[in-house]
């Protein structure tokens, strides 16, 4: 129930990014409310999250939570090659002695009402079932705001900071016109749910697996759930996937005939969902904050699914624009260069991930050669893949790696 006509800080969308933001901000005593167009629980897909997010999870005070819900445990990461080899799991525990070296597959149902009610234990009104349907975006804030809840009522309200935290929809960012999509990672991904998958196997830890298929043109995603499911997608260029006749369902099974080692771990298998299907994820905004507005998460910007680094960008992007918030409203100056004091720094740390995505996506590369060669960089790219891109340099790495994607672009051979 929305009391108030007029809020220091309207969050639009109760995803991880608009939880977290409304946390931190409301905790401040700040009148903070968050508008969710869905009814909560709501599916959402996304559930490896990358180790640093361990860290958001200890200022929210609430790491004891995950593993009282009981979400399985992330040791680490494999990968399988086009040729079906397996690497050996990158466990996390045995490059980094930090308490963050073990992450979570979560339930994203289960993961973003926990955020939800930590949004609400911190202060905050939060109000599902109720879309922002308008957003007055004026030079200066207060700015004006028209939510439609579920008993079809339209209601205007003021606030002097507006976050767009809606996710892929992308709210101000669209109206602004500050979005740029990537035109050379414009994938697309189907989706689903399997029980009676092999999961880990042979008492071994669970890891996300990411394997490739035989063309190399696709490659799939498993994810082990608590529930005892395991999240599969396939991941692939837009055309591939969506332009080649039939349904999401039958490219999906064409490509799992063309992975064995998927074929393996499901051969005993059955789906227990819909196929999903997502496209044009990826784009990144001009601008990320403005007189009165911040964008956090995926509403200003998602690179690519494949170092499952989302909902870690959206909870990190939250913690830096909540500290320029609160700043901000304490200061009584939420103008976009105070709003904006973050931007800078988190492009930084999300340009490490940007390369290294297309590193990934580079397909005469490789990784296991490249860190072979360069023996002393296996810290840095440990690095990146645990998300800890927001301190120190670990692009050094770049600096020998950037040379070897260049040959490899243009089908030389590569060496150190
Ligand atoms: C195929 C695919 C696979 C992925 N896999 C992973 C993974 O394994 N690990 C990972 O970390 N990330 C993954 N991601 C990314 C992850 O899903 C997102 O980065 C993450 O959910 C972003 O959180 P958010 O809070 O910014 O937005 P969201 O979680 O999308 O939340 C936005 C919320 O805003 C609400 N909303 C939208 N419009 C309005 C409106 N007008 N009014 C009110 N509410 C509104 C929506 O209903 C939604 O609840 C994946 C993404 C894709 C596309």
């Amino acid at each position: 129930m929305i009391a108030n006509r007029s809020y220091d800080c309207l969050v639009i969308g109760a995803g991880p990014g608009g939880c977290t933001t409304a946390a931190l901000v409301a905790e401040q005593g700040f009148s903070t409310l968050v508008v969710e167009r869905d009814k909560m629980p709501r599916f959402h897909v996304g559930e490896s999250l990358m180790p640093e997010a361990y860290w958001i999870f200890e200022r929210l005070g609430i790491t004891h939570e995950m593993d009282r819900i009981g979400f399985t445990r992330k040791h680490g990461v494999q990968f399988v090659s086009a040729a079906g080899k397996e690497s050996k799991p990158f466990i996390f525990a045995e490059h980094d002695d930090r308490p963050c070296n073990e992450s979570w597959h979560v339930i994203r149902s289960q993961f973003d009402q926990l955020l939800y009610d930590t949004a609400f234990n911190r202060g905050a009104t939060v109000v599902d079932e109720t879309r922002v349907l308008d957003i007055d975006i004026r030079k200066q804030s207060p700015h004006r705001v028209t939510v439609k809840s579920a008993d079809g009522k339209e209601n205007e309200i003021t606030t002097k900071v507006v976050v767009d935290a809606s996710g892929q929809s992308a709210m101000l960012a669209n109206r602004l016109g500050l979005i740029e999509h990537y035109p050379d990672l414009k994938k697309a991904a189907i989706w689903g749910y399997f029980k009676g998958a092999i999961r880990a196997g042979g008492g071994n830890p669970e890891v996300t697996c990411i394997l490739h298929t035989e063309s190399k043109e696709a490659w799939f995603w498993y994810i082990p759930l608590s529930d005892g499911t395991v999240s599969v997608g396939l991941v692939g260029d837009n055309d591939f996937l969506l332009k080649r006749g039939g349904s999401p369902q039958k490219t999906f099974n064409e490509e799992i005939k063309n992975c064995p080692a998927i074929r393996r771990r499901l051969q005993d298998a059955s789906m227990v969902s819909k196929f999903n299907v997502a496209k044009e994820f990826s784009y990144k905004t001009t601008e990320q904050a403005g007189n009165g507005w911040v964008l956090v998460g995926d509403a200003g910007g998602f690179i690519d699914p494949i170092y499952s680094s989302g909902v870690f960008l959206a909870l990190k992007s939250s913690v830096m624009a909540a500290e320029a918030i609160t700043e901000g409203l304490h200061k009584n100056n939420v103008s976009a260069k105070q709003l904006g004091k973050w931007t800078r720094d988190y492009e930084g740390g999300v340009d490490w991930l940007r390369k290294l995505v297309r590193a990934f996506y580079t397909n005469e590369f490789s990784f296991a050669e490249f860190i072979k060669a360069y023996p002393h960089h296996g810290g840095n790219l440990t690095n990146l893949l645990i998300g800890r891109v927001f301190e120190g340099n670990p692009g050094r790495i770049f600096e020998d790696m950037d040379p070897w994607i260049e040959k490899a672009k243009a089908g030389e051979s590569v060496g150190a």
